[in-house]
């Protein structure tokens, strides 16, 4: 099986270099942090000594790094300089559409197929390899992605020419968390107008209001399917991570022109629930912030 370099072996890249091992592959591991890199020996992985080292002879190189500045430093400083030309690059991150670009456009200028291929899914679908992957790039580059995302994900699309994967990234995301907020609202308010909060779940899950953060991820405790809010807002999505994506959502429209008031309220919303220390809580529980006094009436629990 090919040797795959895999760069960035945190919350998510720590399951995803796991599984391209469990799948035959033979993973050459590197992270700037050791017990990461430990982590990853023992799941399967071979430890590299470096970045260069870990490029050396690579039929394909991954990276899952935390954003743009990352991405551009360890393609610039080492993998266009260390990896042969023949390796098909994949950056999995989810980074800003113009730093995917310009990394791409070095690539391909330096004799390389690189493809940018942000994952949709927590920490839990990266161990258990159901992520979903959004991949821009050129279809040569899409193919022969195609079978190592495969061994990470449930699903592998492709959204189109470079820095597609990110753009469809951050336009999902930024409207998750515009859903998001106003289905937190509409209960709130539902309460607040003494609704029984499983009969307004059972009427709008069924009208137009449905969307998937009421049927698939409701903010309310005991309503719906099982969901981060049925644990305290633990665990799931962390804030912090939606507020970075609202935050690439909003530079995108910057620089494109795109009128997003939705979206930038959202990142609004996002930005005060992070101040107010909910950045590690699931991006549900940004309910609690629109309403304080919200208790969930004791005949809606479980
Ligand atoms: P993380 O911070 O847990 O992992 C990043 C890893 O990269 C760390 O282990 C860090 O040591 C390593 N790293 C940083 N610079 C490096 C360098 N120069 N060389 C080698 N290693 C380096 O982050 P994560 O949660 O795994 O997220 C990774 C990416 O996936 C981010 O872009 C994030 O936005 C995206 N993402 C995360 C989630 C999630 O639920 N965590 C979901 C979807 C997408």
């Amino acid at each position: 099986m090919a040797k795959v370099a895999f760069i960035g072996l945190g919350n998510m890249g720590g399951g995803m270099a796991a599984n391209l091992a469990k799948a035959g592959y033979e993973v050459r591991a590197f992270d700037l942090s050791q017990p990461a890199l430990d982590r990853a020996v023992e799941r399967g992985a071979e430890a590299a000594t470096s970045a260069e080292a870990a490029c050396k002879d690579a039929e394909a190189v991954v990276t899952m790094l935390p954003a743009g500045k990352h991405v551009a430093e360890v393609y610039r400083s080492t993998v266009l300089t260390a990896a042969p030309k023949s390796a098909i690059l994949i950056d999995c991150s989810t980074i800003d559409v113009a730093t995917a670009k310009a990394v791409e456009d070095e690539a391909g200028a330096a004799g390389f197929t690189m493809v940018d291929a942000p994952v949709s899914g927590g920490i839990a679908a990266a161990e258990g390899g159901t992520l979903t992957f959004m991949v821009g790039g050129s279809d040569d580059g899409f193919e022969r992605a195609h079978p190592i995302l495969e061994a990470m994900g449930k699903a592998v699309i492709h959204a189109g020419g470079p820095g597609s994967g990110q753009a469809a990234k951050i336009c999902n995301n930024m409207l998750l968390g515009a859903t998001m907020a106003a289905t937190c609202e509409a209960f709130v308010l539902a309460e607040k107008l003494g609704l029984d909060l499983r009969t307004f779940y059972d009427i709008s899950s069924k009208a137009s209001g449905q969307s998937w953060s009421m049927t698939s991820y409701c903010p309310v405790p005991g309503v719906g399917p099982d969901t981060p809010a049925d644990r305290g807002y633990e665990g799931g999505f962390a804030a912090a991570l939606m507020l970075k994506d609202l935050k690439l959502a909003m530079e995108a429209a910057r620089s494109a022109g795109a009128y997003t008031p939705m979206g930038g309220e959202a990142e609004e919303l996002y930005q005060r629930f992070v101040d107010r220390g909910g950045g590690t809580k699931d991006f549900s529980g940004i309910i609690k912030m629109i309403d304080d006094s919200w208790e969930v009436p004791a005949e809606s629990a479980k």
